[in-house]
């Protein structure tokens, strides 16, 4: 099941395999409108009968493709899943471990959404320079960077950081 370095760049370039997504334009400003678009989308699909509170998040990897997330609850809440991490799950399974940036939507007017501190800490794990657009249903948006919004954060090379 694993795959080689070739493989995976590959992947990370789109040449892999065809998948439901799709590839935006590279003008890198049409790009954050697309995703924040995406997010929105993605926000339609939310599965959330106890909060009543629909999340949608679109991440971005390096060649374009976009992966959209909802939220998904479950009837034993602690199961429940974030937008955020629904996006990132399918674009790791997907190859994609590298990423730009990912928006996430929701329904409130007059603010803009804030990931979760569990969101946050998965978002770290594939690295601490890169954007989240956190917007408003109107599209405007705060931009921050993952080192942001978890600072000085717990990531995969600290595992193997010198031991007593
Ligand atoms: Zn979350």
């Amino acid at each position: 099941m694993s795959q080689t370095g070739n493989d995976m760049e590959n992947l990370e370039r789109g040449k892999g395999r065809i998948n439901e997504t799709k590839a935006v334009a590279d003008v890198d400003g049409n790009i954050i409108g697309e995703l924040i678009n995406k997010s929105q989308e993605a926000k339609e699909f939310a599965y959330c009968p106890y909060s009543k509170f629909r999340v949608g998040a679109a991440v971005l990897a390096p060649n374009g493709m976009i992966f959209t997330g909802c939220n998904v609850e479950n009837a034993c809440y602690s199961l429940g899943i974030c937008a955020e991490r629904t996006a990132i799950s399918k674009a790791v399974s997907e190859g994609y471990r590298h990423f730009r940036a990912i928006a996430i939507a929701s329904d409130l007017s007059e603010q803009i959404i804030s990931p979760c501190g569990g969101c946050r800490q998965f978002m770290r794990e594939f690295g601490a320079h890169w954007d989240v657009y956190l917007t408003k249903p109107d599209g405007s948006f705060l931009k921050m960077s993952v080192e942001e919004l978890l600072p000085v954060s717990f990531g995969p090379a600290d595992l193997k950081g010198a031991k007593v």
